[in-house]
Protein backbone atom coordinates (compact mmCIF):
# COMPACT_ATOMS: atom_id res chain seq x y z
CA UNK A 1 0.00 0.00 0.00
CA UNK A 2 2.59 2.36 0.46
CA UNK A 3 4.48 1.85 -2.24
CA UNK A 4 1.28 2.47 -4.55
CA UNK A 5 1.20 5.59 -2.88
CA UNK A 6 4.68 6.33 -3.29
CA UNK A 7 4.52 5.58 -6.72
CA UNK A 8 1.40 7.49 -7.33
CA UNK A 9 3.16 10.39 -5.66
CA UNK A 10 6.33 10.18 -8.30
CA UNK A 11 3.91 9.86 -11.27
CA UNK A 12 1.97 12.71 -10.17
CA UNK A 13 4.73 14.74 -9.21
CA UNK A 14 6.23 14.18 -12.57
CA UNK A 15 2.97 14.78 -14.83
CA UNK A 16 2.74 18.11 -13.11
CA UNK A 17 6.10 19.05 -14.08
CA UNK A 18 5.70 18.06 -17.54
CA UNK A 19 2.51 19.99 -17.60
CA UNK A 20 3.96 23.13 -16.21
CA UNK A 21 6.87 22.67 -18.98
CA UNK A 22 4.52 22.13 -21.50
CA UNK A 23 2.49 25.35 -21.09
CA UNK A 24 5.66 27.57 -20.71
CA UNK A 25 6.73 26.64 -24.41
CA UNK A 26 3.71 26.98 -25.81
CA UNK A 27 3.44 30.42 -24.32
CA UNK A 28 4.26 33.01 -27.29
CA UNK A 29 6.87 35.99 -26.08
CA UNK A 30 4.35 38.61 -26.09
CA UNK A 31 6.06 41.81 -27.19
CA UNK A 32 5.03 45.38 -26.00
CA UNK A 33 5.63 48.77 -27.46
CA UNK A 34 5.88 51.77 -26.19
CA UNK A 35 3.58 53.59 -28.82
CA UNK A 36 0.63 51.34 -28.20
CA UNK A 37 -2.82 52.95 -29.83
CA UNK A 38 -6.52 50.71 -30.32
CA UNK A 39 -7.08 49.99 -33.93
CA UNK A 40 -9.73 52.41 -34.66
CA UNK A 41 -7.12 55.08 -33.75
CA UNK A 42 -4.62 53.81 -36.00
CA UNK A 43 -7.27 53.52 -38.46
CA UNK A 44 -8.32 57.25 -38.24
CA UNK A 45 -4.36 58.28 -38.32
CA UNK A 46 -2.88 56.45 -41.21
CA UNK A 47 -4.44 55.76 -44.93
CA UNK A 48 -6.10 52.48 -46.22
CA UNK A 49 -3.10 51.69 -47.38
CA UNK A 50 -0.54 52.67 -44.68
CA UNK A 51 -3.20 50.66 -42.36
CA UNK A 52 -2.69 47.71 -44.37
CA UNK A 53 1.04 47.16 -44.28
CA UNK A 54 2.09 48.65 -40.82
CA UNK A 55 -0.92 47.24 -38.85
CA UNK A 56 -2.22 44.08 -40.89
CA UNK A 57 1.06 43.75 -42.23
CA UNK A 58 0.61 44.28 -46.00
CA UNK A 59 2.90 44.55 -48.39
CA UNK A 60 2.79 46.83 -51.11
CA UNK A 61 3.06 45.69 -54.68
CA UNK A 62 7.02 45.87 -56.40
CA UNK A 63 8.09 48.72 -57.98
CA UNK A 64 4.79 51.09 -56.69
CA UNK A 65 6.24 53.00 -53.64
CA UNK A 66 7.61 56.31 -53.81
CA UNK A 67 11.01 55.16 -52.05
CA UNK A 68 12.53 52.48 -54.30
CA UNK A 69 14.19 54.84 -56.72
CA UNK A 70 14.46 57.26 -54.31
CA UNK A 71 18.10 58.34 -53.30
CA UNK A 72 18.36 61.32 -51.11
CA UNK A 73 21.01 62.22 -48.13
CA UNK A 74 18.62 61.97 -45.33
CA UNK A 75 16.65 59.62 -43.05
CA UNK A 76 13.57 56.92 -43.36
CA UNK A 77 11.16 57.01 -40.29
CA UNK A 78 8.34 55.16 -39.33
CA UNK A 79 5.07 56.58 -40.73
CA UNK A 80 3.05 55.29 -37.32
CA UNK A 81 5.68 56.84 -34.78
CA UNK A 82 8.46 58.71 -36.41
CA UNK A 83 11.16 57.42 -34.87
CA UNK A 84 14.28 57.24 -37.37
CA UNK A 85 14.70 53.44 -39.13
CA UNK A 86 17.33 53.63 -41.82
CA UNK A 87 19.93 55.83 -43.05
CA UNK A 88 20.03 56.84 -47.05
CA UNK A 89 23.94 55.89 -47.16
CA UNK A 90 22.63 52.02 -46.03
CA UNK A 91 20.32 51.85 -48.71
CA UNK A 92 21.47 50.47 -51.87
CA UNK A 93 20.01 49.76 -55.05
CA UNK A 94 17.91 46.44 -55.77
CA UNK A 95 16.35 45.47 -58.55
CA UNK A 96 13.67 43.35 -55.82
CA UNK A 97 10.76 46.25 -56.15
CA UNK A 98 11.10 47.71 -52.53
CA UNK A 99 13.50 50.31 -50.77
CA UNK A 100 16.50 48.12 -49.78
CA UNK A 101 19.09 49.13 -46.70
CA UNK A 102 21.95 47.27 -45.86
CA UNK A 103 21.58 48.47 -42.12
CA UNK A 104 18.87 49.75 -39.22
CA UNK A 105 19.87 52.35 -36.86
CA UNK A 106 20.59 50.60 -33.58
CA UNK A 107 17.77 49.44 -31.75
CA UNK A 108 14.83 50.76 -34.43
CA UNK A 109 14.03 47.51 -35.88
CA UNK A 110 12.49 44.26 -33.70
CA UNK A 111 12.91 41.39 -35.38
CA UNK A 112 9.63 38.45 -35.24
CA UNK A 113 10.33 35.35 -36.54
CA UNK A 114 7.33 35.14 -39.42
CA UNK A 115 5.95 31.28 -40.70
CA UNK A 116 3.20 32.78 -42.63
CA UNK A 117 2.91 31.93 -46.44
CA UNK A 118 4.82 28.59 -45.63
CA UNK A 119 8.28 30.38 -45.78
CA UNK A 120 10.09 31.09 -42.53
CA UNK A 121 11.10 34.71 -42.77
CA UNK A 122 12.47 37.57 -40.29
CA UNK A 123 9.83 40.25 -40.00
CA UNK A 124 10.82 43.60 -39.34
CA UNK A 125 9.26 46.48 -36.71
CA UNK A 126 9.27 49.32 -35.15
CA UNK A 127 10.69 49.05 -31.94
CA UNK A 128 8.56 51.52 -31.27
CA UNK A 129 5.36 51.29 -32.19
CA UNK A 130 5.91 47.73 -33.58
CA UNK A 131 3.96 49.17 -36.80
CA UNK A 132 5.20 46.29 -40.15
CA UNK A 133 8.01 47.36 -41.87
CA UNK A 134 8.63 44.22 -44.17
CA UNK A 135 11.49 41.56 -43.47
CA UNK A 136 15.14 41.14 -43.38
CA UNK A 137 16.86 38.80 -45.48
CA UNK A 138 20.48 36.96 -45.81
CA UNK A 139 21.38 38.19 -49.49
CA UNK A 140 22.26 41.73 -49.28
CA UNK A 141 24.95 42.35 -51.77
CA UNK A 142 26.85 44.65 -49.40
CA UNK A 143 29.53 43.59 -46.57
CA UNK A 144 26.70 43.32 -43.92
CA UNK A 145 25.08 40.49 -46.18
CA UNK A 146 21.65 41.92 -44.95
CA UNK A 147 18.64 43.15 -47.52
CA UNK A 148 16.04 45.08 -45.19
CA UNK A 149 13.42 45.06 -47.87
CA UNK A 150 10.90 47.53 -46.86
CA UNK A 151 7.35 49.30 -47.78
CA UNK A 152 7.55 52.86 -48.50
CA UNK A 153 4.45 53.13 -47.24
CA UNK A 154 5.40 52.17 -44.05
CA UNK A 155 8.31 55.07 -43.96
CA UNK A 156 8.34 58.58 -44.31
CA UNK A 157 11.52 59.93 -45.66
CA UNK A 158 13.28 63.67 -43.62
CA UNK A 159 15.47 65.48 -45.46
CA UNK A 160 18.68 66.29 -43.28
CA UNK A 161 20.26 69.05 -45.59
CA UNK A 162 19.79 71.77 -43.75
CA UNK A 163 20.80 69.94 -40.09
ZN1 LIG B 1 6.91 53.24 -35.31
Amino acid sequence: MFNKLYLFGILFFSLTLLNCQTSTNNKEPKITFKVSKKDKDWKEELSPEEYQILRNKGTERPNTGIYNMHFEEGVYACKGCGQALFKSNNKFMSDCGWPSYESALPGAITYIKDTSLGMVRTEIVCSNCGGHQGHVFDDGPTSTGKRYCVNSASINFINNKNE
